[in-house]
Parts: C-alpha cells; sequence; structure tokens
C-alpha cells in the first residue's frame, strides 16, 4: 500500500467508565469497562498527524456524559509532550468522528489542516434526539467543542498521502473515518469507535467482529466491518486499555 511507513503512538487524555454493554453488543449487562480516551499521533515520510483529539476536562465529562478521571500526566498538552509531539507541529488532524469525546482541544493544533467527513459534520449539527448529547449539539444548548474549526470537508475514501489512506466506515456514527496506515509491520486500521474494545473484534456467537450498541445504521456498520477485514492486517480499537500496553505500532 505505498512505499511509505509510518509509526502509531496511542495516548490516554484520561478514562470513563462505560457500561460494557454499550460499547459491545449485548455482553456484560451490569458491568462496567474502563475505557481511555485515546488520541493517535502518526508520523512517517515527513507527515505529522494527530487522529482524534480528545474529550473535555473531568467536570465537564462527568457532569453532562460518563464518570470520567484525568491523571495529571493525561492533561492533553503534557500527554502530547509525554511523547515528545509539539502540538504546533501538526500537519494533519483527522477526526474520526464528532462525539463529544473526539473532538476537543482542536486549538491546540494551531498549524494543522482538519479532515472530517461532510455527512458526520452535516449530522452533527442536527442529530436525532437521542444522540444530540453525544455530539453536545446545538439543541442542547451546548457550544460543539469542534464549533471554531476551520474544516476541510471530506466526501469518502480519501488519500492523505502516500500509504495513508482515510476509509470512509459509517456504522457507529454515520460520517465515521478510519486511518489505514502502512507501517514496516503491515498495514494497521485504526478502528475508532466501530471497534471500541478488542471484545468487538474477537466477536462471539453471532459473529465476528461485533458492534457497540450506539450506532447509525447497522447495515453500513457491518459493511464497514467487512471492509476493515479486506483491508487492514492489524486492528486498533478506539477505547480499549490494552492499546496503551504498547508505546508505539509500526
Ligand atoms: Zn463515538
Amino acid at each position: 500500500m505505498g512505499g511509505t511507513h509510518y509509526t502509531i503512538t496511542p495516548l490516554s487524555v484520561g478514562t470513563l467508565t462505560i457500561e460494557r454493554p454499550q460499547f459491545v453488543w449485548g455482553q456484560g449487562w451490569g458491568t462496567e469497562v474502563l475505557c481511555p480516551v485515546l488520541m493517535f499521533y502518526v508520523e512517517g515520510g515527513g507527515l505529522r498527524v494527530m487522529v482524534d483529539t480528545g474529550c473535555s476536562d473531568p467536570d465537564w465529562a462527568t457532569k453532562y456524559h460518563k464518570p470520567f478521571v484525568r491523571r495529571p500526566d493525561e492533561e492533553p498538552a503534557r500527554a502530547l509532550a509525554a511523547v515528545g509531539v509539539d502540538p504546533a507541529e501538526i500537519d494533519v488532524v483527522v477526526a474520526t468522528h464528532l462525539h463529544w469525546d473526539h473532538c476537543y482541544n482542536q486549538e491546540l493544533f494551531a498549524n494543522a489542516r482538519f479532515l472530517v467527513q461532510r455527512r458526520e459534520l452535516q449530522y452533527a449539527a442536527a442529530p436525532h434526539p437521542i444522540f444530540a448529547n453525544v455530539y453536545e449539539a446545538p439543541v442542547t444548548g451546548m457550544t460543539p467543542p469542534y464549533s471554531r474549526t476551520k474544516f476541510d470537508v471530506l466526501d469518502g475514501d480519501y488519500d492523505l498521502a502516500d500509504g495513508f489512506k482515510l476509509v470512509f466506515a459509517p456504522g457507529h456514527a454515520p460520517g465515521m473515518q478510519c486511518p489505514l496506515v502502512s507501517t514496516a509491520r503491515g498495514t494497521y486500521y485504526i478502528a475508532g469507535d466501530n471497534a471500541p474494545l478488542y471484545e468487538n473484534l474477537e466477536g462471539n456467537r453471532f459473529g465476528r467482529p461485533i458492534p457497540g450498541m450506539i450506532y447509525a445504521d447497522l447495515e453500513a456498520y457491518y459493511e464497514s466491518f467487512r471492509r476493515m477485514d479486506r483491508l487492514a492486517d492489524h486492528v486498533l480499537p478506539g477505547h480499549d486499555m490494552k492499546v496503551l500496553d504498547q508505546a508505539r505500532y509500526g
């Protein structure tokens, strides 16, 4: 998939407590799972890319969304510095989707080009009522976290650079996009919330992979899984603590 090889560095900006069936279809009713809010730094061929930009501060997150804790070293600016990233030097920011836990802190990346899917930006402005809060949509009275960002708007798959593609992957959100990145160890697919946990990839008696219970379009979700399986050698989930067991991928 191109001669340029990239490396992928996951970083956490805090931990959410999630009811397990929200993330893994029908599994583990009454149980909770601790989920990091992840950003992924991708570097290669002179290009520096940030995939997603994290969530709000803990007070806001806990008041309006889910229980959320953040260690001092998980403050976004500190978490970036800890892996040697100066946000001013980021060339491109990819928003996988516009849920509140993926698109705060965009103002840190002062010189970046911001990429979002048109479908997602349109949907986030006026989603179905059950999704209004997760987008912090205007109908809630909140100001969406991306409201001051100047986006480049994409329509479907996009070749960002040699060996670096954005795959249009509707499912969890209608305008989801997932980076497909060439590395020395094969292609990595950053699944975002289409596969929040490794459990989604392992599947269960209903097949594999299995979706979460937060989705915009179940048919599209399964089609996105089939494309993911065809394209990816490795998949990185969007909210799994085990992703942090390895400092760098590729
Ligand atoms: Zn989401």
